[in-house]
C-alpha cells in the first residue's frame, strides 16, 4: 500500500490563511461509471480538474493520494495505520488536515483515527460525497470546501476545531460519534448520542460548548497496533444457541461487542448467560452496547441486563459500534486485554458520556 504525492498549483495572491493537507482514499466522491456503468474509484488530479476553485481559497494546500484509490467497503486497519502515519509525519508542517474517504465505513476510520492520534491538537476533517463530483447534482463540492474552511478555522490562533470530525450535508459531527444512517439521501451521517459541533449555512455556526478544547501541553501521540480478533454478536430474538456458542468458542477471540436491545437488554436465556460467563471466565472482554442509535446502556436498569451486569459485562454507555469496535482493537493491541478491560469504559476522545 502506497501513497503518492499530487502536487495543487495554488496561485495565491498572498499569504495563505492556513496549509490544509488533503488525504485522498477514495470512495463515490472521486468515483467515476466504468463501461458496465459501474461506479469505480478515480485519481486525484481527475478531481482538481472538476474543482478548479479549489486553487483559489488562499489555503496552502498539499494533497496526497492512495495509489490506488478504494471503495471504503475494502478498508482495513493497515488503511487506518497509513492514513494516520501521514498525519502524525506532516503534523508540525499543517493546520489541519481534510480526509476524502468512501461513506461506507467513514464511521469507522474517524473513530479509528480519534483513538491513534492521542494528543490531537488540530482538525482532521472527513468528508466524501453520495453522488461522484462529476455528477451535476453532486454533493462533493460543497462538502469538500466546508470541510477545508473547517479544517483552516482559527479563533486567536488556535484551531476552532482540534478533533477528528466528519463533515457532510451541512453539518460537522464528531467522528466517533457518529453512524452512517442513510445510503440514498444527502444526509448521510448522524450523531444520535452527540450534537452536531456545527452546522453549515451561509456562515458556519460553531456550537463552542460541545467542541473539544484544544490543549497546549499535550503532543501527538501515535497509537497503531490492532488486534482484530473480535466480534460483534447482534441478538435478535429466536437467536440460537449454537450460533451464539460457535460465535463465543472462536478459537484466539479476545473480545465481543454485544448488541443488546433498548437499554442493554437482552433475554433471560440461562445457556446465553452461562456462555457469556464462561467466555468471560476464559479473558473475552464482552462489552454491552445498544442497538438503539440513541440512549445509552444502563445495566441493572431491567431484569434483563441485571444478569449482564452480575456475570463482568461492561457497560458501553453510550459508545457507537463503530467506535467501540475501534476503541477495542486499538486498545488490546497496544495495553493488553486486562488494561483494554479498563480503558474501555473511560472516554478517550469524548466518545462517551460517563
Ligand atoms: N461504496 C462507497 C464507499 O464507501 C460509498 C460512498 O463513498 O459513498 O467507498
Amino acid at each position: 500500500m502506497n501513497l503518492k504525492k499530487v502536487s495543487i498549483n495554488t496561485a495565491l495572491p498572498g499569504k495563505p490563511r492556513a496549509r490544509i493537507l488533503i488525504i485522498y482514499t477514495g470512495g463515490t466522491f472521486g468515483m467515476s461509471y466504468d463501461k458496465e456503468g459501474v461506479l469505480t474509484p478515480f485519481s486525484f488530479e481527475y478531481i482538481l480538474d472538476q474543482l478548479p476553485t479549489l486553487k483559489n481559497l488562499a489555503l496552502a494546500i498539499t494533497a496526497v493520494s492512495f495509489e490506488t484509490p478504494i471503495d471504503s467497503s475494502n478498508i482495513n486497519p493497515e488503511h487506518w495505520q497509513l492514513i494516520s502515519s501521514v498525519i502524525f509525519d506532516q503534523y508540525d508542517q499543517h493546520d489541519g488536515f481534510v480526509v476524502l474517504h468512501g461513506t461506507d465505513t467513514m464511521a469507522y476510520t474517524a473513530s479509528a483515527l480519534s483513538f491513534m492520534l492521542d494528543g490531537l491538537n488540530k482538525p482532521v476533517i472527513f468528508t466524501g460525497a453520495q453522488l461522484p463530483i462529476s455528477e451535476p447534482r453532486s454533493d462533493a463540492r460543497e462538502n469538500l470546501i466546508t470541510a477545508l474552511d473547517i479544517a483552516s478555522a482559527r479563533e486567536q490562533d488556535d484551531p476552532i476545531v482540534p478533533e477528528v470530525c466528519i463533515y457532510f450535508d451541512y453539518e460537522l459531527l464528531r467522528g466517533n460519534r457518529s453512524k452512517k444512517v442513510e445510503s440514498m439521501q444527502f444526509d448521510a451521517f448522524d450523531s444520535g448520542n452527540y450534537p452536531p459541533l456545527a452546522k453549515a449555512g451561509v456562515k458556519i455556526d460553531y456550537n463552542f460548548s460541545v467542541i473539544r478544547t484544544p490543549s497546549r501541553t499535550t503532543t501527538l501521540n501515535l497509537r497503531a497496533t490492532f488486534e482484530t480478533n473480535i466480534a460483534i454478536l447482534k441478538l435478535f430474538p429466536g437467536i440460537n444457541k449454537n450460533v451464539v456458542s460457535a460465535v463465543l468458542n472462536t478459537p484466539g477471540l479476545k473480545a465481543v461487542i454485544l448488541e443488546t436491545y433498548g437499554s442493554g437488554n437482552a433475554p433471560t436465556l440461562s445457556w446465553l448467560l452461562e456462555q457469556l460467563s464462561a467466555a468471560i471466565e476464559r479473558g473475552v472482554i464482552i462489552v454491552n452496547i445498544s442497538q438503539c442509535p440513541g440512549g445509552r446502556v444502563v445495566q441493572g436498569r431491567y431484569e434483563t441486563s441485571k444478569g449482564l451486569q452480575q456475570i463482568g459485562v461492561i457497560s458501553g454507555a453510550d459508545m457507537t459500534t463503530e467506535a467501540a469496535v475501534t476503541k477495542l482493537m486499538l486498545l488490546i493491541g497496544e495495553y493488553g486485554s486486562s488494561n483494554a478491560k479498563t480503558m474501555i469504559g473511560i472516554s478517550l476522545a469524548g466518545e462517551l458520556t460517563a
